[in-house]
């Protein structure tokens, strides 16, 4: 075991679990990719990192409840495999004209997000199009990132919702689900990578945007090519590596 600080709190790592987690998921993950493709294994991995944050020694501590909406403000990664998947989910559950009021807001958001580095859209507080009525309303389908979400006060989202400019508000969180929840789309995306797949992390908005304007960009992400021809991802490091 050893600590590091996330922000401002030490935290100890629990490696036996961490490792544990990266193991079975990544077995898991790659198997499912082989069989059911990426987009079918994002799915079943879904289940499984609900289950696994829900299982976690500090789950009962998180404050995120339904109706506190502060981190939908908050800037969200995607890989492209999530965008797709989102895309899918919109168009099963959504009528033409809520499909039509997500989009434009996309696009909105997309316009504002282009071109920004991470801590310029840090300090951008826009609505997530996702949010509505104070609902996740693709909550199933809802990115790795919000899934691992992890605060304890939700006085420390809102101060940084308010004040999005000062990046030393730093959220109380919860440790274990940190370990767990980053664990686990570690070894997906690992899993992912080694079967060939872009794993790039791209903005919420810029992503689903390429995704719905461009009709290549989902058989070029099948064909394990580079699948937003416009969007510059981010190459994301490993953060459970035992060698740090
Ligand atoms: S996808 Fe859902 S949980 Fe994530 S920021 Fe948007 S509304 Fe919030």
């Amino acid at each position: 075991m050893h600590s590091v600080n996330i922000g401002h709190m030490e935290i100890t790592l629990d490696w036996p679990l961490i490792r544990d987690i990266l193991k079975t998921e990544y077995a898991r993950a790659r198997a499912d990719i082989r069989q059911l493709g990426a987009s079918r294994a994002l799915e079943q991995s879904r289940e499984r990192h609900d289950a696994q944050i829900a299982a976690s020694v500090d789950f009962n501590t998180l404050a995120c409840r339904a109706g506190c909406t502060w981190c939908c403000y908050f800037s969200v990664d995607v890989r492209a495999v999530e965008a797709f998947s989102i895309l899918d989910f919109v168009e099963q559950t959504f009528s033409p004209q809520e499909q039509e009021r997500i989009y434009s807001e996309v696009r909105a958001n997309s316009v504002v997000f282009s071109g920004l580095s991470e801590n310029e859209r840090a300090t951008r507080n826009l609505k997530c199009p996702f949010l509505s009525d104070g609902r996740c309303g693709i909550y199933a389908a809802r990115p790795q990132s919000c899934r691992n979400y992890h605060a304890t006060d939700a006085a420390g989202c809102q101060k940084s919702f308010e004040d999005p400019q000062d990046f030393d508000i730093d959220p109380e969180f919860a440790p274990g689900v940190y370990q767990v929840g980053g664990a686990h789309v570690e070894a997906f995306n690992g899993a992912l990578e080694d079967a060939g797949y872009d794993i790039a992390a791209y903005e919420l908005n810029c992503a689903i945007n390429a995704a719905l304007s461009d009709a290549g960009a989902r058989q070029r992400f099948e064909s394990k090519l580079k699948p937003f021809l416009a969007l510059s991802g981010v190459d994301v490091v490993p953060e459970f590596d035992e060698a740090d």
